[in-house]
């Protein structure tokens, strides 16, 4: 018998979920991490728990999204509890600000399209100027009003990761970081990972190692498209609270400081930053709140997000390799509560989830359309 149940590539966000989710039901579990110097969205990541916006193109994305959301206070306070990290979670309602008409007539249409496809589960309003005041005096003149949802909130992602890996070890998961994977094979009854550790085995393998996806897939017969995407955020010195729930672009964390960001680049596997972009990210923050004009900044960064080319998660088990999965997404802040719970049980096979297996990679497949 192989040592582990499940051997987990990769221990960001996702992988620490989902590691976590399958030892809680008791699974023997090891966890091959890379090393320091790898790409990690997990540790360069905005922290919203973030409903309002996802899966207009695709409505299971919709539904899992307001899962994950729906999840997220149970998953937190078991998490704390098992280990007493917190995670500043807030399941405060979140703002998405729209400066003029045109952005105020998509956001109706792209939240309308969402509710539809929850079956009106989502629950979101349209409010305007004097309403936004109302909660948030210090905003603008120049905004004109903002999609809200109460579903939405906002976590420390450094803590949510912190918690997770605490949580693997209170269940006694096998945490190996500084891998390089030269060979996985696939055998009757399991898998065999050469890594820098050694040869480990184990019945069945997830690969959730992000922008690092697509090589390993190929090695177990899995086509999983990973797309980049460059996001820089900012961070300001500590300010008195003005802010008590998040936005798309700008949010205070619990300690006082400003995180400022979202913005969309295409530049490869580069995540350093941009004066360029962050002159744009600043202009739209203070045209929202004037009052950030005048704070010092701490620090800035680049971050890559890990896409897939329709912007969607991707759950799949290999049909070349049965027992290999791979878990591939954006959100991974949002969707941990997911992960920690439904997905991995998926995998574990004792649930079954229609909805999850919408999430394969047979949605890119054109023969199929
Ligand atoms: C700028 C930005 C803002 C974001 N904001 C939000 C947000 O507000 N809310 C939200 O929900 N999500 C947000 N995200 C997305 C979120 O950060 C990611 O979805 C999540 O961190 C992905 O986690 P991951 O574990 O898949 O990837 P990563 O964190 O990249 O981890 C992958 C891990 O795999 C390891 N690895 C790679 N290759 C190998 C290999 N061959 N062998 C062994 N290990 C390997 C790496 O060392 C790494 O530790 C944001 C992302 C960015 C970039």
């Amino acid at each position: 018998m192989a040592e582990y149940d499940y051997i987990i590539v990769g221990g960001g966000l996702v992988g620490s979920s989902i590691a976590y989710g399958l030892a809680r039901q008791k699974h023997r579990v090891a966890v091959l991490d890379g090393g320091d110097r790898s790409f990690r969205a997990s540790r360069g990541n905005f922290g919203l728990v973030w409903v309002q916006g996802k899966g207009a193109n695709f409505a299971p994305y919709a539904r899992l999204t307001g899962r994950a959301a729906d999840l997220w206070p149970q998953f937190t306070e078991q998490l704390t509890g098992e280990t007493g990290v917190g995670t500043d979670y807030q399941r405060s309602g979140g703002m998405h600000f729209c400066l003029d008409e045109q952005e105020w007539e998509e956001r109706v249409e792209e939240m309308e399209t969402i509710r539809a496809h929850t079956g009106d589960a989502f629950d979101y309003e349209m409010l305007n100027h004097d309403q936004v005041k109302q909660q948030i005096p210090q905003i603008s003149d120049r905004v004109l009003g903002a999609s809200y949802s109460a579903q939405d909130g906002h976590v420390n992602p450094l803590y949510l990761l912190q918690a997770l890996q605490q949580g693997m070890d209170h269940h006694g998961v096998r945490y190996l970081p500084n891998q390089v994977i030269d060979k996985i094979e696939a055998r009757q009854g399991g898998f065999r990972v050469h890594a820098s550790e050694g040869v480990i085995a184990a019945g069945k393998i997830v690969l959730c190692a992000g922008l690092g996806n697509r090589p390993l897939g190929e090695m177990l017969g899995m086509d999983i498209p990973v797309v980049v995407d460059r996001g820089q955020i900012m961070i300001t010195e500590r300010l008195q609270p003005f802010l008590n729930l998040p936005t798309l672009h700008v949010r205070q964390t619990a300690e006082g400081t400003v995180q400022i960001g979202y913005s969309h680049e295409d530049v490869g596997l580069d995540d350093g930053t941009s004066p360029t972009e962050l002159i744009k990210i600043a202009h739209r923050a203070v045209t929202m709140f004037p009052l950030l004009q005048r704070v010092q900044l701490v620090r800035a960064w680049g971050a890559l997000r890990i896409m897939t080319p329709d912007g969607n998660p991707i759950y799949q088990q290999s049909t070349q390799c049965p027992g290999a999965f791979t878990v591939t997404c954006h959100s991974g802040v949002t969707l941990a509560a997911m992960h920690a719970g439904p997905v991995a049980e998926w995998i574990a096979g004792s649930l079954e989830q229609d909805l999850i297996n919408k999430f394969s990679t047979d949605r890119f497949d054109v023969s199929q359309n």
